[in-house]
């Protein structure tokens, strides 16, 4: 068994308008580094379709009608105010990105690849059950976690975030629900401006472990050590899911975090030890940001090592 890519080229057609920085450009980045001699035992899949079904998991079928009714067929056409665009192509891509994430939840639980990375975008962390934001239209990352709680009957499912933006909509969706678990490191103070240590969810479901701007190495493997590694294996999961940006990193022309590649490497190895022990090694880990295309292709490269390595 190995690594498991989904990817799709769909999510190429989601076009948020020139000089957006969530471009499809990033991808593109992504799939060469990928495609290099070294990850040549790599196993790719076209991500499928997600199913509404499956959005719903998570999203409420008003916002999901509203997302319908946007979708243009021609030009652009903006879900929050702004930030985030949809075009002709946007609802396949998300669609993609949805079907991808539970398909690879499908994939570790049914022992068909020992870990799965989704090269596809949008990414997703900021949607919230109700709304868009933040260049994100449905969550794949809590959904695939509602999806493998409810269709593998796990009692405890993880989310890990290193993006350098709190997910405020994975926080949002899974603020009740104690069987549900998520972590984030993230730069504070920064967008969304959610994410302080005091937001804990019902049953201290919720980790956050916010970093200064300026932060480096040390500092961030440190806080890493101290708060969240601990809170993860104390909730024992049966399935970890890894929101997977690289804006954290110190070519990031979005935020001010100075995350080196090897940042990356070190992370995942330690959620890959924590996985290990705790359910099988089940991850599947889904790209949300990263917008140095030099920093996300290294950053990734580091992450998808260290997962096919494992
Ligand atoms: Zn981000």
């Amino acid at each position: 068994m190995t690594t498991l890519i989904y990817s799709h080229p769909a999510c190429f057609e989601h076009r948020p308008g020139p000089g957006h920085p969530e471009s499809p450009e990033r991808l593109k980045a992504v799939l060469s580094a990928l495609q290099t001699p070294e990850f040549a035992a790599l196993k790719w899949q076209d991500a499928p379709l997600g199913t509404r079904e499956q959005v719903e998991l998570i999203h409420t079928p008003a916002y999901i009608e509203e997302v319908t009714e946007v979708a243009p067929r021609s030009g652009y056409a903006p879900l929050d105010g702004g930030d985030t665009v949809m075009s002709p192509g946007s609802w396949e891509a998300v669609m993609r990105c949805v079907g991808a994430a539970c398909a690879g939840v499908d994939a570790v639980m049914k022992n068909k690849a020992s870990n799965v990375f989704c090269a596809t975008r949008p990414c997703g962390h900021h949607a919230t059950p109700s709304r868009a934001m933040g260049f994100c239209i449905f969550n794949q990352a809590a959904i695939a976690a509602a999806y493998a709680r409810d269709f593998y009957n796990l009692e405890r499912v993880a989310v890990i975030d290193f993006d350098v933006h709190h997910g405020n909509g994975t926080q949002d969706a899974f603020y009740k629900q104690p069987e549900l678990f998520y972590a984030s490191s993230h730069q504070s103070p920064l967008y969304p401006g959610t994410g302080s240590r005091t937001e804990t969810g019902i049953s201290h479901n919720i980790v956050n472990v916010p970093l200064p701007p300026g932060c480096e190495s040390a500092l961030f493997r440190s806080r890493i050590e101290a708060a969240m590694l601990p809170a993860i294996r104390a909730f024992n999961p049966q399935l970890m899911i890894i929101s997977a940006g690289f804006d954290a990193h110190e070519l990031d022309p979005l935020a001010g975090l100075n995350l080196e590649d090897d940042d990356f490497r070190w992370i995942t190895e330690e959620l890959v030890k924590i996985a290990d022990t705790s359910c099988k090694g089940r991850i599947v880990s889904t790209l949300e940001g990263g917008y140095s295309l030099q920093g996300l292709a290294s950053g990734t490269a580091e992450h998808v090592r260290v997962l096919m390595n494992a």
